[in-house]
């Protein structure tokens, strides 16, 4: 069973570079009645409160999210699986073979009161095959007497097994060493550098960046040029709103209103680029007395693109009346379908109209940036969804959404794991519910499908 891995996003971004890697997936095995649940609350430590079930909806499979020594994966209880046609025996292996596909690694959980069985046998079998690594727990050694029984279960061919009491805690530090030693290596949390938030101020030529700077630093007297214990690039600016200083980036062009002949636009696009790349947050300024162009969602893209948080600040708002602002409504609609997230504000560089929206806006956005749904609370919400709406049948085949994982922040991003190809129309719907639940005002918020084929 190879595991094909589909990058997709919605809204048609290219998948390249800024796919997050999924955190790594741990999946839990055996039969009914070996201390699984119990196992995998033990290995939670209990941080997750395991989630309701919805009458109704049957749930093959639960994630969720668990930490050791700092290593964050995600755990998969495969306990709900009902013995299939093939009784019990085919119902286990096959759970073993979906958790070889769509695991990094496999942990085998057996009753060591009980010992090997011939369902323990037939699974032993499958996943010996596995080119991931297998994990064998021998549970309930609740005391030193049952070490002997533990030693019989070499006799599986999956290496040494780990003697725990997932009931009493014995050994379960032990498996977890081994576990996350098993696992690839997860991706840190992309820890922030440490000070102000890093805003980029864009939009193209005359929207009034330079303005909307000059009145931001003018108004609140506080541009800085160095903050204790911090360096500051000479080409950013340190500006106070709010009560909280951040870092507009590369606004030395801005300032200094450096305007070469020629080339001029590609300098500007590119400096809107570099801009873009080095803030977490961007202000795209559009102006709102004049049509919105081509121009103005090509930075709305670009930012999109790069993963940042988003406000559309609409400038020049002195100068838009009733008319205009009807007309502004349907471009919107129009033109900006793709970031109906978006924080907007309607400001005036020029009259310092509701310039003091700003800060709020880019908190609201930053906040959403940074948020992390926890895996049991994503797949208690995504269960009940797809029973509601499941994904169009596609070839005859109707693709099934095993769990998901929220695999990264800065932007969010959700990794689905499925056994089939999700239409972007799917996804597209998914990504919409997904806010309607959790928020995510101001960021994008990417999903990747991985297709276990
Ligand atoms: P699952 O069906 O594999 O998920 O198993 P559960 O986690 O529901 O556990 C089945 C039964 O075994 C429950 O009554 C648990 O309390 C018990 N159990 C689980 N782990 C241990 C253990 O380490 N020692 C003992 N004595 N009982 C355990
Ligand atoms: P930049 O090229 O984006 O930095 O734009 P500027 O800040 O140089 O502004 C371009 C022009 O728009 C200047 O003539 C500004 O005075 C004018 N402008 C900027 N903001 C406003 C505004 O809010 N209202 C009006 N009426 N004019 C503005």
């Amino acid at each position: 069973a190879e595991f094909t891995t589909l990058d997709e996003q919605v809204g048609g971004a290219d998948a390249g570079e800024e796919t997050a890697l999924a955190q790594p997936v741990l999946a839990v095995v055996g039969r009914p009645n070996v201390g699984k649940s119990t196992l995998v609350n033990r290995i939670l430590g209990r941080r997750e409160a395991v989630v309701q079930d919805v009458p109704g909806v049957t749930r093959d499979r639960v994630a969720y999210d668990a930490l050791w020594n700092g290593r964050r994966f995600t755990v998969v209880d495969t306990g709900g699986w009902e013995p299939g046609a093939t009784g019990l025996q085919g119902a286990v292996a096959a759970q073993a073979e979906l958790a070889m596909s769509t695991a990094d690694a496999v942990l085998l959980v057996v009753d060591a009161t009980v010992g090997a069985t011939a369902t323990e046998e037939a699974v032993a079998r499958v996943l010996r095959r596995s080119d991931r690594p297998v994990l064998l727990a021998a549970n309930k050694v609740d005391d030193e007497r049952l070490f002997a029984e533990t030693a019989s279960l070499w006799s599986l061919g999956l290496g040494e097994p780990y003697p725990v009491s997932a009931l009493h805690g014995r050994g379960s530090g032990d498996l977890l060493d081994a576990i996350v030693t098993a696992l690839p290596e997860a991706p840190r949390d992309g820890e922030r550098v440490a000070g102000p938030r890093r805003v980029a101020l864009v939009g193209k030529p005359n929207v009034g960046k330079s303005s909307l700077l000059n009145k931001l630093s003018g108004e609140e007297r506080a541009v800085v040029d160095s903050v204790a214990g911090t360096t500051v690039d000479p080409v950013d600016s340190l500006v106070e709103l709010d009560g909280e200083t951040w870092r507009f980036v590369d606004t030395a062009g801005l300032r200094k209103r450096v305007q070469t002949a020629s080339g001029a636009e590609y300098y500007a696009a590119l400096r809107t680029r570099t801009a873009i790349e080095a803030a977490e947050v961007a202000i795209v300024l559009l102006d709102a007395s004049e049509p919105l162009s081509e121009q103005d969602l090509r930075v709305v893209s670009m930012v999109v693109d790069a993963g940042r948080a988003l406000v559309l600040a609409f400038n020049k708002w002195d100068l838009v009346d009733e008319d205009r602002r009807h007309q502004l409504a349907k471009e919107i609609d129009r033109g900006l379908v793709r970031v109906p997230w978006a924080e907007r504000v309607n400001v005036s560089a020029l009259t310092g109209r509701s310039v003091r929206k700003l800060a709020p806006a880019l908190r609201t956005a930053l906040r959403s940036w940074d948020q992390r749904v926890p895996t049991g609370q994503l797949n208690g919400w995504l269960s009940e969804l797809i029973a509601a709406t499941p994904p169009p049948v596609r070839g005859g085949k109707q693709p099934k959404v095993l769990f998901a994982t929220q695999a990264g922040i800065r932007p969010p991003t959700l990794v689905l794991f499925t056994t089939g190809f999700l239409e972007a129309g799917y996804r597209r719907f998914i990504e919409r519910k997904f806010r309607e639940r959790f928020g995510f005002q101001g960021s994008p918020v990417r999903i990747n499908v991985r297709v276990r084929e």
